[in-house]
């Protein structure tokens, strides 16, 4: 291109300023993204991203048709912008239930697109350039780019993994914080912490213990929770999930984050919810009115329905938030079963979608590669889905750049899947097992 041109010069200069915003600097990597569609090009059986293969129940798609086709065209229109009134108002008498306090389903309610968006409102309403956000790891990837988009400084804090020493099998319980270590973490600089119970990806479900002393150190440190419970109904063994704003002194400064995907097992609608104070939500109110806005009306309609009838079910035996973990325990034991028969042996969770499992007795049938800038749980997981065509995610995601390194012989499996699928996985690990010792 000749510089005479003043039409090629003119496009020339237009390409030198930079295009990249600099609040997405070194956040352009996700996980997701690499692993999905490694999974899509070469997995038989993929227990990678968190997500049921099996149908979402009856009552809820049943609702979602009859919104569609029952004859209210308006269902097909904008609703109220923070939340479909009767979604917001049955969400607002179901947590008044679980919360044993009042709610007013306009303010203390939002409805968001999936539980990702109530993350991202918080963090762009409550966080400032230069506060300090407690993160816990392992850690669910969103939550540090979103700090960092917000302008925030991201702290973290592992959980400590404590093996039983009776030779019994570790459970997620195992993993705990240390008290010292949190409370060193809280400074006047400390905006919020972000809770995530029951946790992606150990499953662990935080005692009422651990979550006291978190309340305790947000309190004494005027420190904001932004509590992730969009697993909040998938809780095994007769465990409890607690919900930290009814600690006390928590309500003023927790953001419930929930997600109708995980609830009710159709993840694809993108319904999620904030609960908390009008103090808090106010300012979520305003990240989502210049953002989203509004969020589809005939998904909310449905899944206000499935509320109703889980509110009228409500601890009963036919209730979808009794059926739905004794369902996923029972999952969660076969996958438990087939990866200790063959040695990757399972971290037991007490909660969500997903177990973690160590691959150490398997590093031999996969070549470290020694300096290399990659983890290598995740060359194992490549390797695993090219090879053996089982999708798994390597654990050390879950973790911050500086601590990536101390969690590399870990991979997590989603077990919310068909009898087959898991049928399918264990022929798998069953096989490869035989391959070793042959
Ligand atoms: N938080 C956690 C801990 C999750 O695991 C997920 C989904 N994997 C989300 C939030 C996002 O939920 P949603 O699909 O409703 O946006």
């Amino acid at each position: 291109v000749k510089a005479s041109n003043p039409l090629s010069f003119s496009l020339q200069a237009k390409m030198s300023k930079p295009v990249q915003a600099r609040r997405l600097e070194g956040i352009d990597k996700n996980i997701w993204v690499e692993f999905v569609k490694l999974a899509a090009t070469y997995s038989k059986v993929n227990l990678g991203q968190g997500f049921p293969d099996f149908p979402a129940p009856d009552f809820l798609t049943e609702a979602f048709t009859r919104a569609l086709s029952g004859g209210n065209h308006m269902l097909h229109q904008y609703t109220r912008a923070f939340g479909h009134p009767p979604l917001v108002k049955v969400l607002a008498q179901f947590f008044e239930k679980l919360l044993g306090r009042d709610l007013d389903p306009m303010t203390n309610v939002m409805v968001t697109v999936g539980a990702y968006q109530a993350l991202f409102c918080c963090f762009q309403a409550l966080v400032d350039e230069g506060d300090e956000v407690i993160i816990i790891e392992p850690f669910f990837d969103c939550y540090e780019p979103m700090v960092k988009m917000a302008g925030g400084i991201p702290v973290f804090v592992p959980l400590r993994p404590n093996p039983p020493k009776d030779g019994k099998l570790m459970s997620s319980a195992d993993w705990q914080l240390d008290p010292a270590e949190l409370a060193s973490k809280f400074s006047e600089r400390t905006k919020a912490i972000v809770l995530n119970s029951p946790n992606n990806p150990l499953g662990k479900v935080f005692s009422r213990r651990e979550l006291g002393l978190i309340a305790e150190l947000c309190v004494k440190h005027d420190v904001l929770c932004i509590s992730d419970e969009v697993y909040e109904w998938l809780v095994y063994d007769g465990k409890q999930h607690i919900r930290i704003a009814s600690l006390q002194g928590m309500w003023d400064r927790t953001v419930i984050i929930g997600s109708a995907g995980k609830t009710f097992s159709a993840t694809g609608w993108k319904v999620g919810w904030v609960v908390g104070p009008n103090r808090l939500l106010q300012h979520l109110r305003t990240v989502h009115q210049n953002s989203v806005y509004h969020c589809a009306t005939i998904a909310q309609e449905a899944v206000a329905q499935g509320f109703q009838r889980e509110l009228m079910l409500y601890g009963k035996p036919e209730s979808y938030f009794v059926q739905l973990p004794k369902e996923l325990q029972q999952k969660r034991d076969w996958l438990v079963q087939s990866l200790d028969g063959v040695g990757m042996k399972p971290i037991v969770p007490e909660g969500t979608y997903f177990l973690v499992a160590d691959i150490s007795q398997f590093k031999s049938d996969v070549p470290d590669v020694p300096n290399s800038d990659e983890p290598y749980d995740y060359r194992f997981a490549k390797w695993m889905v090219k090879n053996k065509g089982l999708a798994a995610i390597p654990l050390s995601a879950f973790y911050s750049e500086a601590h990536k390194n101390n969690y590399t012989n870990f991979i997590r499996f989603c077990f919310a899947k068909e009898e087959a699928t898991l049928k399918a996985a264990n022929d798998i690990l069953q096989k490869w097992k035989q391959e070793k010792t042959s």
